[in-house]
């Protein structure tokens, strides 16, 4: 295939939406799946958004024509051996619950620590970063950067989401606050300036290539027919 990788999420108008409707369909992986759950912990409103997403998800699957199910006796028995061999649920170490804390609930049981005991190095650009992995397909980490910060101009290698936990941020597409996610790809650079006052902290992942299957595009369109 020639030409650069197509981007689904660039080609809608509210990239968020898409977002939301690859989340319903489970089809993201555990990174995006912590960023877009700790968004709808943040916004009531993409709760609601997404409500609406999982009841057009049921009629769809009402819809669907029954398939015969090949070997049913021998795969149920395997499933049944999988629980039975599986080990119990292992006690959550991370409260739940924490209105204290700068995380959202959803990154706080993904990242399995509290905001506190994040390991941040701060890089030559001011800005101090916790990083969570990274290597050549996907970085995910958890950005702070002091009010007044101008960060220089910078170019994306592949699809970057930047959700603010705290404080704010603007580029030249607008400001993001607590809740926003900030999308930008290989076709925009864009030079973040922090909020003046306190510390801005975001959860960013960058993924090189993300292909949604079509359960999320066709969700968005159960939903807007
Ligand atoms: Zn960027």
């Amino acid at each position: 295939m020639n030409g650069p990788p197509i981007n689904p999420i660039e080609r809608v108008d509210c990239p968020v939406d898409v977002l939301l409707a690859a989340y319903a369909a489970g089809a993201l992986d555990p990174a995006l799946m912590a960023l877009v759950g700790a968004h709808l912990d943040l916004r009531p409103k993409s709760r609601a958004f997404l409500a609406a997403l999982e009841t057009a998800a049921g009629g769809w699957l009402a819809e669907l024509e029954p398939a015969p199910f090949a070997d049913r006796d021998r795969r149920l028995a395997a499933a049944c051996a999988a629980i039975d061999a599986a080990p119990e649920d292992a006690p959550a170490t991370v409260p739940i619950a924490d209105a204290d804390d700068a995380l959202p609930p959803s990154l706080r049981r993904y990242l399995g620590r509290a905001s506190d005991a994040l390991a941040w190095t701060t890089r030559p650009d001011g800005v101090a970063e916790c990083v969570i992995s990274r290597d050549r397909h996907a970085e995910v980490v958890v950005l702070r950067a002091p009010g007044g910060t101008e960060l220089p101009t910078h170019e994306h290698a592949g699809l970057e989401l930047t959700l603010v936990l705290t404080g704010g941020f603007r580029d030249a597409a607008g400001r993001y606050g607590p809740g926003d996610i900030c999308v930008a790809d290989e076709t925009r650079a864009h030079r973040p300036v922090i909020d003046p006052g306190g510390d801005c902290v975001c959860f960013a992942v960058t993924v090189v290539h993300v292909r949604l299957p079509d359960a999320a595009g066709r969700l968005l369109r159960l939903l807007v027919r």
